[in-house]
């Protein structure tokens, strides 16, 4: 039997167990899980970067629709997902965290004083490629995961200043200061000076006004401007692989 703990860097097929809470009922895009009148599939779209993120889920994460997390691995299909377990480490993720060809970073906020001296900066190093590990879970979930995780004691944690408050309409009553998961991996290529920050923003946005006009029956209009961005984008994309085959005739 496959122990291996690493979720798969391919494809974390997020819908493969029923979720059973508020809105299952509703018919689901098995692409997006969103409902299949806000389906964002035709915005998805990918980007290329220089710096690669690593994300622990925890398991009641994995399954939601509210779930953001995956917006990166989208968006950076390089992206790799691990399950967190609380006694035993992902076996492939401790391998990784060894390998010196990563530069990993723990994305947490050191507000406690005893983790601030673990705090460094942003700075490549040359020849390796910077990795942000993200905790992805609720904040409580992911404070847990953080103190629980002996085999992440040893990583220097990484910070930053968000350019605004969250965004993201799903969870803001539960966690009023806290950005979202993809928010933070916005933030992150945005420190990195990475472009990709510009298209997973926009997804994001996408995903944030259908999921909510999906819930509320809102309207989808606030996401046009980025639909229209995805749009442009996709289409660039797609130019350019014409392009290539045709020089490769
Ligand atoms: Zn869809």
């Amino acid at each position: 039997m496959r122990l291996e703990l690493e979720v798969g860097r391919t494809d974390l097929a997020p819908y493969r167990k029923p979720f059973n809470a508020r809105g299952s009922r509703i018919e689901r895009c098995q692409g997006c899980g969103l409902p299949d009148s806000t389906c964002i599939c035709d915005y998805q779209v990918q980007a290329q970067a220089e710096v690669e993120f690593w994300l622990i889920l925890h398991k009641k994460e994995q399954y939601k629709p509210t779930n953001t997390g995956r917006l990166i691995k989208d968006v950076l299909p390089n992206s790799r997902l691990f399950e967190w377990h609380r006694t035993e480490p992902p076996a492939s993720l401790l391998a990784l965290l060894q390998d010196s060809r990563y530069q990993p970073w723990l994305v947490f906020p050191a507000d406690e004083e005893r983790d601030q001296q673990r705090l460094q900066p942003f700075a490549r190093q040359l020849g390796k490629t910077p990795v942000f590990i993200l905790l992805d879970g609720t904040w409580r979930q992911a404070r847990r995961m953080f103190r629980l995780s002996p085999w992440l004691q040893q990583l220097p944690l990484i910070s930053f200043q968000p350019q605004a408050g969250s965004g993201y309409g799903l969870r803001k009553a539960l966690e009023e200061n806290h950005l979202c998961t993809a928010e933070v991996g916005i933030e992150l290529l945005r420190l990195a000076q990475e472009p990709a920050a510009e298209v997973l923003q926009n997804y994001f946005q996408v995903f944030n006004v259908h999921y909510v006009a999906g819930r509320l029956g809102q309207s989808l209009e606030p996401a046009a401007a980025a639909r229209a961005w995805l749009a442009d984008y996709r289409r660039q994309q797609s130019g350019q692989v014409v392009q290539m085959t045709q020089e490769q005739v």
